[in-house]
């Protein structure tokens, strides 16, 4: 048993990434869980691919997201702006970076808990789980006690019960909630790199296995120095915007 710390959706943001390392380094975690989206959207893939593999060599566990499969083969299923973002991370990778992405797995597990990047049921279909109907086929489709994901960008918390009953779990950043063993979890982690909840600060949580509680996070990080990267990169304004006021 351990604690593990939850990042997901980096998205190339190299600040919140190093404010979200920062923080976790003072709260004693034994192990990282990374979700996916490593790169997209963001000005520095290479940094943030390069630093997420230096945790997987440490132990991390590192996770597939559509924009990091994305860089492999193009997603048709993406809007314009996604795209045209990947269209440039793709040539910004070393051969070795995009290597590393392409290599990562679609799900993992440790203990009662599964990692995937988006709705259990088909994680290659990176489908978005909003709410408590679109969180029960991750529950259905697993046996696992606890499952983690990211992909939405707005962290939430689901528990199912004995009788499939889903329902959406209230969370406060810092504030510790038991996954009472009654019932089954469902952790949305709200993204490192591109919140979109109307909070601009980096997400992340902290699950306790000994102690079985699940804590989110939010830190405060530069993104006006972000923001001034991806507009210098020349990526689409609206991702400079999305930075600034975290929606
Ligand atoms: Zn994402």
């Amino acid at each position: 048993m351990a604690r593990y710390a939850l990042l997901t959706d980096i998205h190339a943001n190299r600040e919140a990434f190093e404010a979200v390392l920062a923080d976790l380094e003072r709260r004693a975690v034994d192990r990282i869980v990374v979700l996916g989206d490593i790169v997209g959207y963001g000005p520095d893939p290479g940094w943030c691919a390069d630093r997420t593999a230096d945790l997987a060599e440490a132990g991390a566990i590192v996770i597939k997201g559509n924009h990091d499969a994305a860089v492999e083969s193009a997603d048709r299923a993406m809007n314009a702006i996604a795209r045209s973002a990947i269209d440039w991370t793709r040539a910004r990778l070393s051969q070795s970076q995009s290597a590393f992405l392409a290599r990562l797995p679609f799900t993992a597990t440790a203990g009662d808990m599964l990692f995937v990047h988006a709705s259990a049921d088909h994680p290659k279909d990176w489908i978005y789980v909003t709410s408590e109907r679109s969180a029960w086929p991750s529950f259905a489709a697993s046996t696992a006690r606890i499952i983690f994901c990211g992909h939405v960008h707005v962290p939430a918390l689901y528990s199912c019960d004995m009788a499939s009953r889903c329902q959406s779990q209230r969370i406060t950043p810092g504030r510790p909630v038991p996954l009472i063993r009654s019932r089954r979890w469902l952790g949305v982690i709200g993204a490192v790199g591109q919140p979109r909840d109307g909070v601009a600060e980096a997400g992340y949580a902290i699950h306790d296995a000994d102690a079985n509680e699940l804590t989110f996070r939010r830190v405060a990080y530069d993104n006006a120095a972000t923001a001034a990267k991806v507009r210098a990169a020349g990526l689409p304004e609206t991702l400079a915007l999305r930075l600034l006021r975290g929606s």
